[in-house]
């Protein structure tokens, strides 16, 4: 199973057993989950990239989530100069909102020439717009520009998801931000380390989903016993 939990000051705030193997699928149902157990949404999501699909950003937008939840490629763009100012990628093309039309490194003009649909493993439908320029040949870029052996060059965009992760950026990169993202290695990275490595807990003692989860419960309930206890302690020795 995958296994997911949602942690406050190391708290074990809800869990879920997945079938899938990747996160992406998972942040719905979890959130749902938490909010059947809580009879709200969870006020902010902290996450890492494995979760920042367009589904699930407009699931949090929708559901007043403030979503601090990382994309593929932000420690990329964050890191590498070279991606940020690479001026043939697409994320760097100037893109014309009011006439819907991007431009290229040369100044040609990439006109929409397409609609794609696609569905995910979920059914959700995202749609990408292609925008290409007119033509290619004898451009002194074209071997800098793409790589693919067609006489023009032709982009797909998403706008939705670009809106997404516009805001997702801005919000990761804010005080607040950066703050969520230093707290979430010691958050649920940190309860899982002390999960399977100090308590031991590294494998289901049954088979079965209601088994496993049962199985978990109580371990998660003792979990957080033992937490409160160790507050309550801490706080007892500083008030000496
Ligand atoms: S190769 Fe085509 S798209 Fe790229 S800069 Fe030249 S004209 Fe523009």
């Amino acid at each position: 199973y995958n296994l997911q939990i949602g942690t406050e000051n190391q708290f074990m705030l809800d869990f879920g057993l997945f079938p899938n193997p990747t996160d992406t699928l998972t942040l719905i149902p979890f959130e749902n989950s938490f909010h059947e157990r809580y009879n709200r949404f969870p006020l902010e999501d902290v996450t890492d990239s494995g979760y920042g699909s367009e589904e699930n950003y407009r699931f949090m937008d929708e559901n007043g989530i403030e979503a601090y939840v990382k994309y593929n490629f932000f420690h990329k763009e964050q890191r590498a100069d070279k991606y940020v100012t690479n001026p043939f990628k697409q994320e760097n093309l100037y893109y014309n909102k009011e006439k819907d039309y991007y431009v290229c490194p040369m100044g040609q003009h990439m006109e929409r020439t397409g609609v794609r649909h696609s569905r995910t493993e979920s059914g959700y439908v995202t749609e990408s717009i292609a925008y290409s320029v007119a033509r290619c040949e004898g451009c002194p870029l074209r071997c800098m520009c793409f790589r693919s052996k067609s006489q023009r060059r032709t982009i797909e965009v998403n706008h939705r998801l670009k809106e997404y992760k516009q805001k997702a950026r801005e919000r990761l990169t804010s005080e607040k931000g950066i703050k969520h993202r230093r707290q979430r290695c010691i958050e649920p990275e940190a309860v899982f380390g002390q999960i399977k490595y100090d308590m031991g807990y590294k494998r289901f003692r049954h088979f079965g989903k209601d088994k496993v989860t049962m199985d978990f419960a109580f371990f998660a309930i003792a979990f957080n016993i033992k937490k409160m206890c160790a507050k309550i302690k801490n706080q007892k020795m500083t008030d000496k």
